[in-house]
């Protein structure tokens, strides 16, 4: 049964909305989710003296519908019987009978649909793991945190409670067909966005990403996820990456022209790879644009878990003797490795936003983006850092000596007309970013 913790006032029955009965304050089911301000929180520890103190602390932070559970079973018995409605759980991981997470399975198998924070003493390796095995259920997880979890962490956690309570409408997509890109190809419906990357030490503008979108008359701006997969099955995809190279140098014979000494890189499918004209064709686009094949970067991810055959890399060879750039891209992701880190002759390593945002304070992660830095930098690399979304990411690239950023906390993905004033905007922070 629900034990209340004497610390806690008032207790735990009337401090939460009742889901039962009249309500204090209006219950979960009844009311626009987005109006609340105070999450009703639930917390659930089998050591008495924990749960004091991090409810004290809540308190402390202007939290006041705070309930508490000794066990799995009561905090279960609680929230089965409809008679509290929590918006989050914060839940200990190691608790004798039923632990954490059989607690959460039995959470996510039950008709809660609030949010969890994973409370754990068990170091960080564990928490991602448990983040991961959360992923696939439908309770909305806020985030892991080492106990005891500090004031600004959960701040931060239950912020995004408020943050992602009322999320944007998923838009569906439709399942488009082949005869849809090929009436999209006919009728010219793509176009291209381009987003910055910066030189970490000055700050300056070093080039552009092209990144394709679908113009789609009924369903609006249609994102790369929704069709590139498709492409690539139906063979559509030559005619879709020769369109993309096309327009992006034209693009940046445009940009060269009113001086903007920048380059392009554009990504390709390794189907595009295997077409045995492919690297002679993308010399021929370059040359007649006037452009040199050192402006040009082509980034490659491997979107299928396999080897890199011989086709793929034959092409791969013929463009660095060119002089292309070639970027591995997502690298320390699943299909990105190592292995072809050696095999094939990349001049650029842009490591997955996965090992950038938030690198700063994850112990899991920051050893892996400062070992794929130094790898990329003993192999002679450049290095360009994805999902850099905030200054305290931008900073610590900056310690650990990565090259280039590209990422929202630099500038979103924009049509190539807004790219000048993008810059005047990044010119006048761009002082105080590399100050130090
Ligand atoms: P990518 O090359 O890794 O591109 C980065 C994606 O992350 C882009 O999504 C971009 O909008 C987004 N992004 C950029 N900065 C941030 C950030 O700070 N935080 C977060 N959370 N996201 C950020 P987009 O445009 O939807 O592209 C998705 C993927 O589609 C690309 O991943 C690329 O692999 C593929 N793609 C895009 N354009 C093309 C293309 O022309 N041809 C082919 N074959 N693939 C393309
Ligand atoms: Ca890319
Ligand atoms: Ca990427």
């Amino acid at each position: 049964m629900l034990e209340s913790s004497p610390d806690i006032w008032p207790p735990f029955e009337t401090t939460l909305p009742s889901a039962l009965g009249p309500p204090e304050v209006p219950a979960l089911a009844n009311m626009g989710l987005a109006q609340r301000r105070q999450p009703a929180l639930l917390l659930v520890d089998d050591d008495p003296f924990m749960l004091g103190m991090q409810s004290r602390m809540l308190r402390s932070m202007g939290y006041t519908m705070i309930g508490t559970a000794e066990s799995a079973d009561a905090a279960l018995a609680l929230l089965g019987e409809g008679r509290a409605a929590v918006d989050v759980v914060i839940c200990d991981l190691n608790m004798p009978g039923v632990d954490g997470l059989e607690f959460l399975r039995r959470l996510g198998d039950s008709d809660f649909r609030g949010s969890v924070i994973v409370l754990s003493g068990e170091g960080p390796r564990i928490i991602h793991a448990v983040q991961k095995l959360l992923a696939g259920r439908p309770l909305r997880i806020l985030g892991a945190l080492e106990k005891p979890a500090g004031r600004a962490v959960l701040r931060v956690m239950l912020d995004r409670w408020q943050t992602t309570i009322a999320p944007a409408p998923q838009r569906t997509l439709p399942t488009f067909t082949a005869a849809d890109l090929q009436a999209a190809q006919q009728a010219e419906q793509w176009v291209l966005h381009y987003q910055p990357k910066v030189d970490l030490r000055t700050g300056a503008l070093t080039g552009t990403e092209a990144l394709l979108r679908w113009n789609h008359p009924e369903h609006g701006l249609v994102y790369p996820d929704g069709f590139i997969g498709l492409a690539e099955d139906c063979g559509a995809i030559g005619a879709l990456t020769d369109w993309v190279l096309r327009a992006a140098l034209a693009q940046l014979a445009r940009w060269q022209e009113d001086g903007l000494n920048i380059h392009m890189a554009v990504n390709v499918s390794m189907e595009n790879l295997r077409a045995p004209d492919f690297a002679r064709k993308v010399g021929a686009m370059v040359r007649q644009r006037r452009l040199s094949p050192q402006d040009l970067t082509l980034e490659v991810t491997e979107s299928r878990v396999m080897a890199i055959s011989a086709a793929p890399l034959e092409t791969l060879v013929r463009l660095r003797m060119q002089r292309f750039g070639l970027s591995i891209d997502d690298f320390g992701t699943g299909h990105s490795s190592l292995a072809q880190l050696r095999d094939v002759p990349f001049t650029e390593l842009k490591i997955d936003r996965g090992f950038v945002h938030g690198a700063r304070h994850n112990q899991l992660i920051r050893p892996m983006l400062e070992g794929s830095v130094g790898i990329a930098q003993r192999l002679g690399l450049q290095t360009v850092a994805e999902g850099v979304e905030t200054e305290d990411d931008w900073t610590l690239l900056r310690e650990i000596g990565c090259d280039i950023a590209r990422g929202y906390f630099i500038g979103r993905p924009m049509a190539g007309d807004h790219l000048g004033a993008w810059l005047a905007d990044w010119q006048a922070k761009q002082p105080r970013l590399i100050a130090s």
